[in-house]
């Protein structure tokens, strides 16, 4: 960790480098294997491929170095989420979720969840800090949340949390570890879709899961081996290799991010935009407090749900696509999905383009989308 309670990047590239033995390669090789030569007694070696990679092992060295904690890897971000509700909770247990999230974990609790006999509360993200905790078995909590942006202060929740005898579990997806680090918020599990910024390529889905207390972690190995929701060694490889550029794809994400909201808050074209970063967005005096950076996913609201589609549709440096987080900027009108958003709801995910030719691009559009 850097002095400035950052995950360092400098150590995340030579995590793998110091370990090597003479005439070992410097890059991660890929193993692919289900099984492992293992005579006699097995303990304290790789056994079957279902409970050990060494690509796996890689991978969730550099997530834990980033977490500050250990971390386990899954095969997708919900797979990360899905985990830690089947590893902990029981039949009669309670628990908390945003009402304003990504809208996959509310399908978990409603079809899968609650045939197990858990129930679950909602409320939005901006007043989630509001109204107790008590009696719940886990509160998950999802800031900046995905799509609205609104933030909940980490801190407040998971001290009171903690008091009322709960867990609390961050989904820390739209940050990354390099913009917020919700375990030393006091949060007690930390998990991440790494099918974003993370692997950064549009071209791997992954998650992963990480905490700090050994008996958690423990919960959620065996709850993998057991279930089989395992990674694939090829997007552990993958995503191993992406982590490597991630600090600096997340910087040139946010700086430019930063850089286009400024400009699109006043931009005739615009109606509403949500951006943490702004000094003028409800949660900027909590996201200075609690994020190093504000993220890359711009949120903007044009006056129709048509003026959005033209928008999009004729930008040339976006990509018209679900997800976010590659390096090439994205965008979606999330009310074709149902979100509780405006209909010219625009998520806007800035990519590594440079600041230079995406700004006129995006400015050009929106004018002639007006
Ligand atoms: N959490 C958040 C905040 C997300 O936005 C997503 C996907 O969009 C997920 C979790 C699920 O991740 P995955 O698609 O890798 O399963």
């Amino acid at each position: 960790m850097t002095e400035d309670n950052r995950a360092s990047p400098a150590e995340l590239l030579h995590l793998r480098g110091r370990a090597l033995e003479k005439g070992e390669p410097i890059a991660l090789p890929l193993t692919l294997a289900s099984m492992y030569h293992l005579p006699g007694d097995p303990a304290g070696y790789a056994s079957y491929g279902r409970s050990d990679n060494p690509t796996w092992e890689a991978c969730e060295k550099m997530l834990g170095h980033l977490e500050g904690a250990e971390a386990v890897l899954f095969p997708s971000g919900m797979a990360a989420i899905t985990a830690p509700f089947l590893a902990l909770l029981s039949a009669g247990d309670r628990v908390l979720l945003p009402s304003d999230g990504y809208y996959t974990t509310r399908l978990l609790a409603d079809r899968i969840l609650a045939k197990l006999g858990v129930t679950f509360d909602r409320r939005p993200t901006a007043a989630f800090a509001e109204g107790g905790f008590e009696g719940y078995r886990l509160v998950f909590v999802e800031s900046p949340s995905n799509p609205g942006l609104d933030l909940c202060d980490i801190a407040e929740v998971a001290g009171q949390v903690r008091s009322s005898g709960g867990l609390t579990i961050v989904d820390n997806t739209t940050m990354t570890p390099f913009g917020q680090r919700p375990l030393n918020l006091g949060a007690d599990i930390v998990l991440a879709s790494d099918t974003k910024a993370p692997g950064g390529h549009s071209d791997l889905l992954m998650g992963h899961v990480a905490a700090r207390d050994a008996g958690l972690i423990a919960a959620l190995r065996d709850w993998r081996k057991i279930s089989g929701t395992i990674p694939g060694p090829f997007e552990a490889w993958l995503l191993h290799r992406s982590l490597e550029t991630l600090e600096l794809r997340f910087d040139r994400m946010c700086r430019t991010a930063g850089t286009v909201a400024e400009r699109l808050a006043v931009h005739p074209s615009v109606k509403a935009i949500r951006y943490p970063g702004l000094p003028g967005d409800p949660a900027h005096n909590l996201a200075a407090r609690q994020m190093q950076r504000s993220g890359f996913l711009v949120g903007l609201t044009l006056a129709s749900g048509a003026a959005a589609e033209a928008f999009i549709a004729a930008c040339p440096f976006l990509r018209p696509a679900t997800s976010f987080g590659g390096v090439h900027s994205s965008a979606e009108r999330r009310d074709r999905w149902g979100d509780a958003v405006a209909p010219g709801f625009v998520r806007l995910a800035i990519g590594c383009e440079p600041l230079d030719e995406l700004w006129p691009a995006l400015d050009r559009t929106l004018a002639a989308a007006d």
